[in-house]
């Protein structure tokens, strides 16, 4: 079994009226089925309210499954006596950085997870240089988080999930705050996080240019998985793509529409350098 594995996951948000009588019942994740092996970069997509979060919260157990299993490295989910573990084994960052940080400098904040762990001291701070030395915020250390850019303090709080030595890690929209430079540099961060530390990513986005160096891609609409499929898989199919809502990236579309216009280009174009490669054969 892969280390995060869903089986026909369903999950209602049930809205009551003061009375406690049922008004209203949300279908936010729809029969998902999902399996991601160790080490994997999946990419999570889909436009806003089609259910990313409410997933990306049953992989923490955060949420429980109102139909369906939830495994983390073949632990139930639903199970009590699991959560504990699964908590470190699933570390998650979220959308706004500011929730996230607590302490007054840099290394105390990204300490603060090992240090409820029970980590003995030393090891703590062995943790805290190996965490900030991976997404490049050592020299930022002894800073107050309060500071630093966006990009930066998004970067201290994967730091600190790091410290925690998870298996995997749950990245739900960490760049949705963040301007271009920002983006760029959480992107790159997370990116050697998988390459370089071997640890599984989830990144949940709703920017396409952020998928293109997943292995894998879901694609979610209205709940439920609407594609799936390797980066270039996805960005081929232009037309699906603007059905599900998503803002296909400049480069995939003037290539489609080359493509439409009788240029030969291979499908599922994903960068300049791809199109620029493409377009040599018409100079
Ligand atoms: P995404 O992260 O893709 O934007 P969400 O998982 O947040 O999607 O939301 C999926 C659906 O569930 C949406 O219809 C949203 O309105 C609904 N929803 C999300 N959170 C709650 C909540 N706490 N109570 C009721 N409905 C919710
Ligand atoms: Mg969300």
């Amino acid at each position: 079994m892969g280390i995060i594995k869903t089986k026909d996951l369903v999950f209602e948000y049930i809205r009551r009226d003061e009375d406690g009588n049922v008004e209203g019942i949300t279908t936010a994740v729809d029969q998902v089925n999902l399996e991601v092996a160790q080490g994997e970069f999946i990419a999570i997509l889909g436009h806003n309210g089609s259910g990313k979060s409410t997933l990306a919260k049953h992989i923490n157990a955060i949420l429980n499954p109102t139909e369906g299993t939830v495994w983390v490295d073949g632990m139930d989910t639903s199970k009590e006596e699991n959560v504990w573990d699964i908590r470190q084994k699933a570390g998650m960052v979220f959308q706004n950085p500011d929730n996230q940080i607590i302490g007054q400098v840099v290394e105390e904040d990204v300490g603060f997870g090992p240090e409820n762990m029970g980590i003995p001291t030393e090891e703590i701070w062995e943790r805290v240089e190996e965490s900030l030395r991976a997404v490049g915020m050592y020299a930022f250390r002894k800073h107050s988080p309060n500071k630093l850019s966006g990009g930066q303090k998004q970067r201290v709080s994967i730091a600190g999930v790091l410290a925690m030595h998870p298996q995997c890690i749950v990245l739900d929209e960490p760049t949705a705050m963040l301007d271009p430079r920002g983006r760029r540099e959480v992107i790159r961060a997370v990116r050697g996080l998988n390459q370089v530390e071997g640890i599984t990513v989830l990144l949940i986005t709703h920017y396409m240019e952020e998928i293109i160096h997943a292995d894998r891609v879901y694609v979610m609409d209205g709940g439920r998985i609407a594609m799936e499929g390797t980066p270039r898989d996805i960005f081929s199919q232009v037309e699906r793509l603007k059905e599900l809502r998503l803002d296909v990236p400049q480069v995939t579309l003037l290539a489609y529409e080359l493509q439409q216009k009788g240029v030969r280009l291979p499908d599922g174009i994903l960068t300049v350098k791809e199109l620029a490669d493409a377009l040599q054969g018409y100079l």
